[in-house]
């Protein structure tokens, strides 16, 4: 078992009696039932394990419970929100901005675009068709329009296809650009996108829920144009969640323009202002919030700035030569590979038709889970995959393997993956 060490947890410093001890030892065996996702071994979904800092800054938060929707709720938690948004803003390259922490990133996109709709009513929402799921879903919650823009070759938003769309729209449009997407980890040409406003009015809102951090990493010349173009978005998305070593309930909104908080302006009979200040609970969509998230994220860029060539994106630099490293490696040792952009890893094994080959693929899946390697499978389309092949079935099953973590860079570990 993997999670045994949750067992020896004593918990000294809590008022638990002999009943609680008994509960939290049946929990902890309950826990056991979970993939290693702390482990080297795990390399499977976007999910990385806490710093133990932020862990602990977490816990030690939770004793005062603060709830980050207003002043009066948390007082210091607020000011520690202030202070990472601030953080996050000078990453991205905005000069000022208005931003919060959201429960993730699913609620930070849902209020970018309602941000959007309020700023140009009757927006239509473009994203591309390797955009997050929740792209389509979000927009059908506030009544509007969405349309797909089809990918290239690489999975990258194709901008002749989105000027056609833009040439097209009556109302400025909203355009979701993704630096990261979840299931290639492509960069969308995002300076192309700004560069269209030279002939087209519409908003640009960024979606690096996974990608955002790669902003302080040293990436290719290409890659590092879009990240650089940041700056020019109306809103961005990250979530420190996924790349930021943050437990869950962790993602962001930024803002690029703070007057654009004048949309939030609400009245309501409960809250109390306790100061002229900003208030968290006026520029936020959901209304109790953890101050735990900011206390945790807070500890944790203290630790680890977010400045380039630091300590942290150091960290992220090795998983980027991780996802470079497997990639040579499963080519040499015979796979199918897609050169990786940020630190995901798409390799198949080879063979005649997309059924037989979705069919090994999976079975190598397995075979790896039954050793304790834990990948995950992806279905691509044919666009999506340059070589030659009989395609009998609509898609294709490859294997994905996100590599988070700095262990990962290991040319060990990418021998046992691929044996
Ligand atoms: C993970 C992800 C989301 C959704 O974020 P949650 O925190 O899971 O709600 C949105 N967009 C992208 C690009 C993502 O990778």
């Amino acid at each position: 078992m993997n999670w045994n060490h949750l067992r020896a947890l004593q918990f000294s410093d809590l008022p638990l009696d002999k009943e609680d001890r008994a509960i939290l030892e049946e929990l902890a065996e309950r826990l056991q039932d979970n993939y290693p996702y702390h482990t080297q071994e795990y390399a499977g979904q976007m999910i990385k394990p806490p710093h133990a800092l932020a862990q602990a800054a977490h816990w030690m938060t939770s004793f005062v419970n603060p709830n980050n929707h207003a002043l009066d709720g948390g007082r210091a938690t607020s000011a520690l929100e202030l202070e990472v948004i601030d953080q996050l803003g000078s990453m991205v390259g905005y000069t000022l901005c208005l931003g919060h922490l959201t429960s993730g990133g699913t609620m930070a996109n849902l209020e970018a675009l309602w941000v959007g709709r309020q700023s140009t009513p009757h927006a239509t929402v473009l994203a591309s068709s390797a955009s997050h799921y929740t792209h389509s879903r979000m927009s059908e919650v506030l009544g509007m329009p969405f349309k797909e823009v089809p990918t290239d070759a690489q999975g990258r938003m194709d901008t002749e296809a989105l000027e056609q769309l833009l040439a097209a729209s009556e109302v400025p449009p909203i355009v979701v650009v993704t630096l990261g997407t979840t299931g290639l980890g492509k960069v969308d040409p995002l300076a192309d996108v700004v560069a269209l406003k030279e002939k087209y009015s519409f908003r640009i809102h960024v979606d690096a829920a996974y990608g955002g951090y790669f902003k302080i990493s040293q990436l290719p010349k290409e890659t590092q144009r879009h990240f650089e173009a940041m700056p020019h978005a109306d809103s961005i998305v990250i979530d420190p969640h996924k790349h930021g070593l943050q437990p869950y309930g962790c993602g962001s909104i930024l803002l690029k323009d703070p007057a654009e908080g004048r949309f939030y302006k609400h009245d309501s009979p409960y809250t109390y202002f306790t100061s002229g200040e900003l208030h968290l609970g006026e520029i936020t969509l959901e209304c109790s919030r953890p101050g735990t998230a900011a206390a945790a994220l807070w500890a944790t860029m203290k630790k680890f700035p977010l400045a380039k060539d630091g300590r942290f994106a150091k960290r992220l630099q090795e998983s980027l030569l991780a996802a470079k490293g497997l990639h040579k490696r499963a080519l040499e040792q015979g796979f199918w590979s897609l050169d990786p952009e940020l630190d995901i890893c798409i390799f198949s094994t080879k063979g005649n038709s997309s059924t037989e080959i979705s069919i090994q693929n999976r079975a190598f899946f397995e075979r790896k889970a039954n050793e304790g390697i834990h990948l995950a499978l992806l279905k691509v389309q044919r666009e999506q995959w340059p070589w030659d092949l009989q395609w009998d079935s609509e898609e294709l099953v490859v294997i994905r393997s996100v590599l988070m973590k700095p262990e990962h860079n290991d040319p060990a570990f990418w021998m046992r993956l691929l044996d």
